[in-house]
């Protein structure tokens, strides 16, 4: 299975029963990323964080009530 990445449109020969090759197949709005630029991401956005001006803008998820 060939997989595009979604920043430097590397193709990647991915392992047709492989964890990933699965993945993308069952949910196909996911972003593939190839592994040259999974990294790249990584040591970035850890060196960003490094600096403590990192934010991650999670909305807290709200406690639902099911019964009122
Ligand atoms: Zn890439």
């Amino acid at each position: 299975m060939n997989a595009k990445c979604a920043i430097c449109d590397a193709v990647v020969v991915l392992d047709q029963g492989s964890f990933q090759a699965k993945r993308l197949r069952n949910r196909q709005e996911k972003m593939f990323l190839c592994p040259a630029c999974c990294e790249r991401i990584e040591q970035r956005t850890k060196a960003r964080h490094a600096t403590g001006q990192f934010k991650l803008y999670r909305n807290k998820k709200k406690k639902r009530q099911l019964i009122k």
